[in-house]
């Protein structure tokens, strides 16, 4: 099954810092708003994200980058005021 080869830990592929890049400044349209896209039953992940993502250690990492991107947009926008 493809969708197996989104949780194995045997065969991990490397992530791609410059795809990365390229998904924070592009974000992929995914289905829910927000990165909310529902999870199934068994909680895994949407579609979407598995069309978009090679692995789940891929969308892991890229949750942190647009997390971190947020967070340092927010400390710009109070030193701002300051
Ligand atoms: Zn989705």
């Amino acid at each position: 099954m493809k969708d197996d080869y989104f949780y194995q830990t045997d065969d991990i592929p490397p992530i791609d810092n410059e795809h990365m890049q390229d998904l924070l400044e592009n974000p992929p349209m995914l289905c829910g708003d927000e990165w909310d896209c529902p999870e199934d039953f068994e909680g895994k992940k949407c579609r979407c994200i598995l069309s978009v993502f090679p692995h789940e250690t891929h969308y892991e990492h890229y949750l942190k980058l647009v997390k971190h991107k947020i967070e340092s947009a927010f400390v710009d926008l109070i030193q701002k005021d300051n």
